[in-house]
Parts: structure tokens; sequence; C-alpha cells
């Protein structure tokens, strides 16, 4: 991966074996090769829409369609958009990681 955002490689390990899956539709992601579909290679997400960037408790693993389709959205106003509601992507279905930051975080402020 050409841009780690300053995370420790074993921090990325340790999130790699965590979200095995996307974290937002659990579908099961491919390496960046071309055979693969675009829309299936892993990617780095930020959970957080602004910096900092190399926090491990808010970075996580999902497939480049969720990761291209919330860019910088607040993760609760992207499940409000046609991709999400189309795909049934919401709290109850994204990962226990991702619910914890919405409601530690998004739902605090
Ligand atoms: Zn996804």
């Amino acid at each position: 991966m050409k841009n780690n955002y300053g995370l420790p490689k074993t921090e990325l390990q340790k999130i790699f074996e965590r979200d095995k899956v996307c974290v937002y539709c659990k579908k099961k992601m491919l390496g960046h090769i071309s055979d693969n579909p675009r829309s299936d290679w892993y990617t780095i997400e930020h959970l957080n829409y602004l910096p900092p960037w190399n926090n491990p408790s808010t970075v996580t693993i999902c497939c480049w369609g969720c990761n291209s389709s919330r860019g910088n959205k607040k993760i609760r106003d992207w499940f409000k958009t046609p991709y999400c509601l189309d795909k049934n992507i919401n709290e109850k279905t994204v990962s226990k990681f991702v619910y914890r930051y919405i409601s530690d975080v998004e739902d605090r402020k």
C-alpha cells in the first residue's frame, strides 16, 4: 500500500486482521490488481472526516465502492444517501468498530 497515513506497520496489520470484510457492506475485499473489479478493492478508511489520519482507533478497512461513496461525509450523513439505503448499510449493519465510533464520537457532538 502506497499511503499508510503514517500508521506503523504493526497497527496496520492489526487492522487488516480485524477487518476481513468491508466494515460497511460486508463485501469480501480483493487486492489491487486489474483482474479484480475496482469496487471490490480494499481501501484504508478513516471514520473521522477531518485529520488526524494516523490514529489507529479511527482507522478501518472498507471496499473501494463504500470508500468512494462516503467520501468525506460524516458516517450518519452518509447512511442517508441512496448508496446506503440501497445496500441496507446503517448503524445496525455496520461492524461493531464503526458502530462504536458513531455512538462514541459522532453522536456526542
Ligand atoms: Zn463496502
